[in-house]
């Protein structure tokens, strides 16, 4: 870790725990925090976008912090949050993952009028790939955008769309064809006030998620919402992706710390047997796990973040694919073994650790399935280049 963070990342680093501790914790601990979604997600935007934090989602020329995103610094800011509210995550995560491909590929009109409202918290922001048959599949996108005159007209059904309803802008990803399968795809950048486009379902997850379908019906969008070339639209989303995947992890390793963190407590607090249950061998080889886990999925984390930013472009799928598969994967387990560490305690509703074992499980999910991520470390290894199923 020591080379993977310079001087100024281990101070943010320490800023960034400071932060989550006084301005986020406390608002994780308010019982309207899960009921609440919307409310909670709109307040942590708030107390992001004061701290300056949102800041690091873009780049300086449109109002970021430095004049490239760091991916470590996006790593070490997901870790803190999520060791705190895994909502302030998603909160902070999606202001990135939904602004990035104008960040990649929009034009300098696009960049200008959204990315400083994404850094100062004015909008909030939203990708929108799945559809209800095209999941893991994305080059059997359904969604079509079809040329008129200055527009494009879209029509279609998106699905599991994360802050759907609040979001003033979606990246949306439609076939303009012609063009088989993934080739045929291009993104939109989407205003959430479109005539057109409507929420029909906010959907419950099982940790708080602000999350539901989107329903495309003659939504009309100019040409210049275009983010990218016709048909550059499925190599924008994998770019927005390997960048993104490292960051889950990071996620995922800020809840496998607090999972571990209340694990040392108990163990060493409650006593069993006539002695605290920290003394027990099977007690301290699930610690022992846990921390080595923790360990290797940071560094994973951090080295496929380092590759990113140091513009590596050649192993940076494979690194990103492997960190956000072992740390999501290894967070899993370490939770788990918190909550057996907790005994009958470990699922009592509200406790910590029972949040993270809510929290952790969809990590697995988004942003690629760990099974598509070792599908894409495969190919990887094989020197199989294409990458979408059905390209
Ligand atoms: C909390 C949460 C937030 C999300 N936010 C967003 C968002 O903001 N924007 C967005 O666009 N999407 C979002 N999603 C959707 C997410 O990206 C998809 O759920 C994910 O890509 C999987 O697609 P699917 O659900 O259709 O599963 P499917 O693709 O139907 O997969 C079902 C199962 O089949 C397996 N499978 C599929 N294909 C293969 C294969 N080739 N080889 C081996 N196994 C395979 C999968 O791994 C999985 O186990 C979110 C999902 C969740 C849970």
């Amino acid at each position: 870790v020591i080379d993977l963070l310079d001087e100024g990342l281990r101070a943010l680093r320490e800023r960034a725990r400071a932060f989550a501790a006084e301005a986020i914790a406390p608002l994780a601990a308010r019982e309207e925090h899960e009921a609440d979604e919307e409310g909670s997600v709109r307040e942590c935007l708030r107390r992001l976008a004061q701290a300056g934090w949102l800041r690091e989602v873009v780049p300086q020329e449109h109002g970021g912090a430095r004049p490239r995103v760091s991916l470590r610094a996006l790593c070490i800011l997901r870790e803190e949050l999520a060791f705190a509210s895994g909502l302030a995550d998603v909160a902070f995560a999606m202001q990135g993952l939904g602004s990035f491909a104008v960040t990649l590929a929009g034009s300098e009109a696009l960049r200008r009028r959204w990315l400083p409202a994404v850094a100062s918290g004015r909008a909030i922001a939203a990708i929108a790939i799945t559809e209800p048959q095209a999941g893991s599949d994305i080059a059997a996108t359904a969604t079509t955008a079809r040329r008129d005159g200055d527009d494009y007209v879209l029509d279609g059904e998106k699905t599991l769309i994360s802050n759907a309803g609040i979001a003033d802008f979606y990246a949306l990803l439609a076939r303009t064809g012609p063009g088989e399968g993934s080739r045929g795809l291009s993104l939109f950048l989407v205003e959430g006030d479109r005539p057109g486009l409507s929420v029909p379902r906010r959907i419950p997850l099982i940790a708080p998620h602000p999350i539901g379908d989107l329903a495309l019906s003659g939504c009309r969008v100019p040409a210049a919402n275009r983010v990218g070339e016709e048909g550059e639209g499925f190599r924008i989303a994998m770019r927005t992706l390997d960048a993104f995947r490292p960051s889950v992890g990071a996620a995922a390793v800020g809840f496998a710390r607090r999972a571990l963190e209340e694990a040392l407590g108990r163990a060493r607090s409650v006593r069993r047997f006539g002695r605290p249950i920290g003394e027990f061998g099977a007690v301290r080889a699930a610690l022992a796990e846990s921390a080595v886990e923790l360990e290797a999925a940071r560094l994973l984390v951090l080295r496929a973040a380092a590759l990113w930013d140091e513009e590596k472009s050649e192993d940076v799928t494979f690194a990103s694919a492997s960190a956000k598969l072992f740390a999501t994967e290894a967070a899993q387990r370490g939770v788990d073994r918190a909550v057996q560490i907790h005994g009958g305690t470990g699922v009592v509703r509200g406790i910590p650790v029972e949040r993270l074992y809510r929290e952790v499980r969809a990590l697995r999910l988004y942003e690629g399935t760990s099974e598509i991520l070792r599908e894409v470390i495969a190919r990887g290894l094989l020197g199989e280049r294409d990458r979408s199923p059905r390209a």
